[in-house]
């Protein structure tokens, strides 16, 4: 399994997809990206392999974009089937959402959640912590970062996420716990990724977040990270790829 994601001024598409290639080795049963078109969400998914969603995404959406997200599925909660493959939208369509791992407490969260009024389309714990954010998000009034924080807070399990919001298309919020994730960091753009071979060719320098932190990158800022927990600030620890 593996997610992947970009921000910056390049076309996100083929940064994506080629970096969901790089991750196959790390087995999966489906695939998906979702990209931002400069106006909308473009979402294509499917069970298979990187290649069955190459030939049904660009039949199915259109692939440019600067923003974007790739996911390889290995199903935990819900068979693979095309429903199920990430990404997971938010019911107003707004968020959406990559997730490697287990919210382990999703049942009872999707209870809470299904007496607020949330539907879910899949049987995914995923598209249950993308829902919990939104629903954070509204009540509260917060920024997607914070909004993320708060529902990671009320989650237990192991995750790598990468979370962004039609509304606000300028900026990628990824976490982890028990899940890789790293960021390489260019000029004026953002690669995520499970590992660094998805950017290496792009950029030497990244930065590989710890369990239990979280980070924000948003075009034309430097990466901001926290802890989930106690909500201190982190620097940045830049490394030199080889
Ligand atoms: N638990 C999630 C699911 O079953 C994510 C699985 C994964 O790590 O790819 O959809």
């Amino acid at each position: 399994c593996g997610i992947v994601g970009y921000i910056g001024h390049r076309e996100a598409y083929p940064i994506i997809l080629k970096g969901l290639k790089r991750l196959e080795y790390r087995g999966y049963d489906s695939a998906g990206i979702a990209l931002y078109d400069g106006n909308d969400i473009q979402l294509s998914k499917t069970k298979g392999k990187v290649v069955d969603l190459e030939e049904r995404l660009e039949k199915e959406i259109s692939t440019s974009g600067n923003i974007g997200i790739g996911h390889t599925r290995w199903a935990t909660h819900g068979i693979p089937n095309d429903v199920n493959s990430h990404p997971h939208y938010s019911n107003s369509g707004n968020l959406v959402i990559i997730h490697n791992g287990i919210i382990e407490n999703y049942e009872s969260l999707k209870k809470e959640l299904s007496n607020r009024g949330y539907t879910f389309n899949s049987d995914t714990d995923t598209e249950v912590l993308v829902n919990l954010i939104e629903d954070v998000k509204t009540k509260e009034n917060v920024k997607l970062g914070k909004a993320v924080q708060t529902a990671l807070n009320q989650t237990v399990g192991a995750y790598a996420i990468a979370v962004f919001d039609r509304e606000k298309p300028d900026e990628i919020v990824v976490a982890r716990l028990g899940s890789p994730l790293a960021i390489g960091v260019g000029d004026d753009e953002f690669f995520i990724a499970s590992d660094a071979s998805p950017f290496i060719e792009y950029t030497k320098n990244a930065i590989y977040l710890e369990d239990g932190e979280m980070a924000i990158v948003r075009r034309g800022k430097d990466v901001k990270i926290r802890k989930i927990h106690d909500d201190s600030l982190v620097d940045p620890y830049l490394q030199e790829l080889q």
